[in-house]
C-alpha cells in the first residue's frame, strides 16, 4: 500500500495548519504514522489521495449513518444550493427541521439549531445555569462535550488520546465550577450533591459514552441520575451528540427509556454538514433569547444547506425504521466476529457495543469507566490500528473513540473486517 501522496500532503499541511490538521485526533499522534488524506468517499468506502480504498468505521465520527454520498442527501443539497446558500433570515425549512426533531426525539418541546455539538452543549449548560441561577455542574470523567472551556476537564477522547491533563487557557475560575466524577459511579455523584447542595445547575452525561471507547451505562444508573436531579432541582442534560438519531430515531432517551430535561445533538443531525441543536422542556427552553434573557445566537444557525442535509437524513431514518434494526444486526455480527477473533488468538479483549456503536479494548477487566478504559493495553490497540489500516480497514485512530457503523456496510465488508482483525491480532502477536 503506497501512501506517498498523503505523506507529502501532510508535510505541506504542516507549514500552514497547526499539526497539519483541523481537529487533533486526525493527526494520528497516538497511533503514530502519517494521517491519510481523503479524496472522496462513497457508501462504506473511503478513498485516500493515493487511491487506496478503506472500509470506513468512523463515518465522519458518526454523521454518515446512511453511508457516504448517499444519493437523496446529495441531490437535496445540490438542489438547495441553487437557491443561495445562506440568508440570515428565517426559512420554512427550519420549521420543518424543528418539527421533525420534535417528532423523533422525546422531551423536545422547543429546539434551537446551532452549527456544532460544541455549541449545543455550551448553550445547554448556559441555559441550565440561567434557568437555575446556579453555577456548578457535574460531568463524568472521560465524557466529551465539545471544546467549550467549562467542559475541558477530564474530557476523554482527543484529550485522553494526546494525554492532555490540564488545558492551558482555561482559567481557574471556570474550572472550579466543573465537578467531575467517574462514569457509572452513583455514590460519587451523591457525594458531590451533598458537598455542593443548592449550587449545582446541571448534570451532563453521554447516556452511552463514546469518547473513551464505547461504554454503556450500568443498569439503573441513568434512572438514578434522573431521580437525583428531580430531588435536587438540577437540570439533567443528555449529550446525545453521538447517540441522537443513531441508537434509534429517539436516541438514547428512547432506547434506554430515560427522560432528560435538555438534550444536545450534533453529528447525525447534520447528515455530514456542520449542525448541532439543543432542545428540551418548554419550561426551561423558554429562557432562551428572544423568549428569555439567556443569550445564544449564530450567523449560520439554521443554514439552509446544513438544514436540508440534516432534514433529508433524519427523514430517511424516520421513514425507514428498519435501518436501525439492520445497523444493529450488522454491529452484533461484527461484535461476535471480533470476540471470536480475539479468543482465537488468545487476546484478552472487551468488545462493548450498543446499537451501531462499538469499540474494542485490549483489557482483561470489564471496561465501564475512564480508568478501566485507560488501563487497557492501548499500545496494543495502536499496533492493531495500523495492522487493520494496512488491510484496508479504517478504524478511529485512538482506543478512546467509539467506532460507528454505517448502513452501506455489507455482510461481505464485515467478513473482510473480521478476517483482517484475525490476521492483525496474529501479526501483532497480541496473544503472547
Ligand atoms: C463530538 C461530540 C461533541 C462535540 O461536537 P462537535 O460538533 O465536534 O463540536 C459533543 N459531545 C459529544 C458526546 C460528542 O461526541
Amino acid at each position: 500500500m503506497y501512501t506517498e501522496k498523503s505523506q507529502s500532503l501532510f508535510e505541506r499541511a504542516g507549514h500552514c495548519i497547526p499539526g497539519g490538521v483541523n481537529s487533533p485526533v486526525r493527526a494520528f499522534k497516538s497511533v503514530g504514522g502519517t494521517p491519510l488524506f481523503i479524496k472522496k468517499a462513497k457508501g462504506a468506502y473511503l478513498y485516500d489521495a493515493d487511491n487506496n480504498a478503506y472500509i470506513d468505521y468512523i463515518a465522519s465520527w458518526g454523521p454518515m449513518i446512511l453511508g457516504h454520498a448517499h444519493g437523496p442527501v446529495i441531490e437535496a443539497i445540490r438542489e438547495k444550493a441553487l437557491e443561495s446558500t445562506s440568508y440570515g433570515a428565517p426559512t420554512e425549512l427550519e420549521i420543518d427541521m424543528a418539527e421533525l426533531i420534535q417528532d423523533m426525539a422525546p422531551n423536545v418541546d422547543l429546539v434551537r439549531m446551532v452549527s456544532s455539538g460544541t455549541e449545543a452543549c455550551m448553550s445547554a449548560l448556559r441555559l441550565a445555569r440561567g434557568y437555575t441561577g446556579r453555577n456548578k455542574f457535574i460531568k463524568f470523567e472521560g465524557c466529551y462535550h465539545g471544546h467549550a472551556d467549562a467542559f475541558l476537564v477530564k474530557a476523554g477522547s482527543g484529550l485522553a488520546t494526546l494525554d492532555i491533563q490540564t488545558v492551558p487557557g482555561i482559567t481557574g475560575g471556570v474550572s472550579q465550577d466543573t465537578l467531575t466524577c467517574p462514569y457509572n459511579d452513583l455514590a460519587a455523584v451523591e457525594g458531590l450533591l451533598e458537598a455542593h447542595r443548592g449550587e449545582i445547575a446541571a448534570i451532563i452525561i453521554e447516556p452511552v459514552a463514546g469518547n473513551m471507547g464505547c461504554i454503556l451505562p450500568a443498569p439503573g444508573y441513568l434512572e438514578s441520575l434522573r431521580h437525583l436531579c428531580i430531588r435536587e432541582g438540577i437540570v439533567l442534560i443528555f449529550d446525545e451528540v453521538m447517540t441522537g438519531f443513531r441508537l434509534s430515531a429517539g436516541g438514547a432517551q428512547q432506547t434506554l427509556g430515560v427522560d432528560a430535561d435538555l438534550v444536545t445533538f450534533g453529528k447525525v443531525i447534520g447528515g455530514g454538514l456542520p449542525v448541532g441543536a439543543f432542545g428540551g422542556k418548554k419550561e426551561i427552553m423558554k429562557h432562551i433569547a428572544p423568549l428569555g434573557n439567556v443569550y445564544q445566537a449564530g450567523t449560520l444557525s439554521g443554514n439552509p444547506i446544513a438544514m436540508i442535509a440534516g432534514y433529508t437524513t433524519l427523514k430517511i431514518l424516520q421513514d425507514n425504521p428498519d435501518i436501525y434494526h439492520e445497523l444493529e444486526t450488522k454491529t452484533l455480527y461484527l461484535r461476535d466476529g471480533l470476540r471470536h477473533a480475539c479468543r482465537q488468538s488468545g487476546t484478552p479483549a472487551v468488545v462493548n457495543q450498543l446499537g451501531s456503536m462499538i469499540s474494542l479494548h485490549f483489557s482483561e477487566q470489564p471496561v465501564t469507566n475512564f480508568s478501566s478504559a485507560a488501563a487497557s493495553r492501548n499500545d496494543l490497540f495502536n499496533r492493531f490500528f495500523h495492522a487493520m489500516l494496512r488491510r484496508g480497514i479504517y478504524l478511529p485512530p485512538s482506543a478512546f473513540e467509539s467506532w460507528f457503523l454505517n448502513n452501506a456496510l455489507t455482510r461481505e465488508d464485515l467478513d473482510r473486517t473480521i478476517g483482517a482483525a484475525t490476521e492483525s491480532l496474529l501479526e501483532i502477536g497480541a496473544g503472547n
